[in-house]
């Protein structure tokens, strides 16, 4: 259990561990800007604004519920919702703010990361000496909250949030069952002083690892939207073809009846308003998706790092670090040199360690071992000074 935070409710750990991430972005966010914000019920928050806040929203407090499900909103109470009037507002003013929640995780006693790195990271065909141990250390990684709306036709959205590694960086989705696993307490532990990254670039690659992952839903999503556009057009095409002609034939008939007459406005009339259609029906049938970040959360976890150095035939080949999580106890699987996946199990194939999936399957390159160096590295430095290998491009775990 953590010391609160001065202005933070006092919210329980089990209250904080069943909340959603909205529920979660919208109490910080309020409580950082000086709300007083009361626990009602489950997904039920009571917020009695500061001065600012009150005088641009018009009301000293706001009602929020949080439950979608719910049938009916108590006296003065808003459904908040990520689209919704109040989540909208909330948005606005939170990114106006640049607000971003900060939490932490606690290291357990007593975790013994060169036992847990070895039993599970499996290494073949590469020799391993004696694993070095790095000091056990705070790193960041930042959780993007986002909904997603697909547009065209009858739209669907969706929550969706990624995890992020600024350092590789490497990107997995975060579903709300993990991040109420992952024990997460308020604010970064004290004196802790993260390493800078430019979260604007980070969001900018989350996003395009985001677009990669959805790329198949994507494409089955403009296939339905351009069928439904066909459809409805067909529909429509057919709708004033038929009017057309009856204009015409009900013309025709009035000319024999009674001469020559009026109304010849009545049929470009109907061209009109078919075209008008026909532009409405291609707009509403316009397939996109649509991203919208609505929270950032950065958390610190406690590290520590196990570095292998790897050997072939007595010669040094580089090294592998792994590390492992002291809150968790387990290890953070290293993502493939070659595609970036996250694995437990690497093989020596072609002068790199290499998952199942590609081994034997890169571009032959130099003999193994020849220019000293493990996972091609980027010379960046682990803040124990040793030698980190790299991260792999763009670590993708699970599909969208
Ligand atoms: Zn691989």
């Amino acid at each position: 259990m953590s010391e609160k935070r001065d202005a933070v409710p006092a919210i329980d750990a089990e209250a904080t561990d069943g909340r959603t991430p909205f529920e979660v972005f919208a109490v910080d966010f309020l409580t950082a800007r000086g709300a007083v914000v009361e626990p009602k019920g489950p997904l039920d928050w009571d917020a009695t604004l500061p001065p600012d806040l009150a005088k641009k929203w018009r009301r000293q407090a706001y009602r929020l519920i949080f439950d979608s499900e719910r049938a009916t909103l108590p006296r003065g109470g808003a459904f908040a919702a990520p689209g919704s009037f109040a989540g909208l507002r909330l948005l606005e003013t939170a990114r106006g703010a640049g607000h971003v929640a900060r939490f932490h995780a606690e290291a357990k006693p007593g975790v013994d990361a060169r036992a847990l790195a070895g039993e599970g990271i499996v290494l073949h065909d590469v020799d391993t000496a004696k694993p070095t141990l790095g000091e056990p250390r705070h790193v960041v990684l930042v959780g993007f909250h986002t909904t997603l709306t697909f547009q065209g036709g009858s739209p669907e959205q969706d929550l969706r949030s990624m995890l992020v590694d600024p350092r590789g960086p490497s990107f997995d989705f975060w579903e709300p069952e993990e991040r109420r696993r992952a024990e997460l307490l308020p604010d970064f532990p004290q004196g802790f002083e993260p390493a800078p990254y430019d979260r604007i670039a980070l969001w900018a690659e989350t996003e395009a690892w985001l677009a990669r992952v959805l790329e198949p839903r994507a494409a089955r999503w403009r296939k339905k939207a351009e069928e439904g556009r066909e459809k409805d057009l067909l529909r429509l095409n057919t709708f004033y073809q038929t009017r057309i002609q009856e204009e015409r034939d009900r013309r025709r008939r009035r000319k024999n009846d009674e001469g020559e007459s009026e109304e010849p406005a009545t049929e470009a009339a109907l061209k009109l308003e078919w075209g008008r259609r026909t532009k409405a029906v291609r707009n509403r049938y316009e397939p996109a998706v649509e991203v919208r970040l609505w929270g950032i959360e950065e958390i610190a976890r406690p590290r520590q790092a196990v570095t292998y150095p790897l050997t072939l035939k007595g010669k040094s080949v580089g090294a592998l670090e792994v590390e492992v999580d002291l809150a968790m106890g387990t290890v953070v699987r290293p993502p493939c040199p070659v595609c970036g996946r996250t694995a437990g199990e690497f093989w020596w194939d072609g002068g790199d360690l290499a998952c199942r999936r590609c081994r034997g399957r890169r571009p032959r390159k130099q003999a193994a071992g020849e220019d000293g160096k493990v996972p091609s590295g980027d010379g960046k430095a682990a803040t124990d000074g040793k030698t980190a290998p790299r991260k792999a491009p763009k670590a993708r775990r699970k599909g969208g």
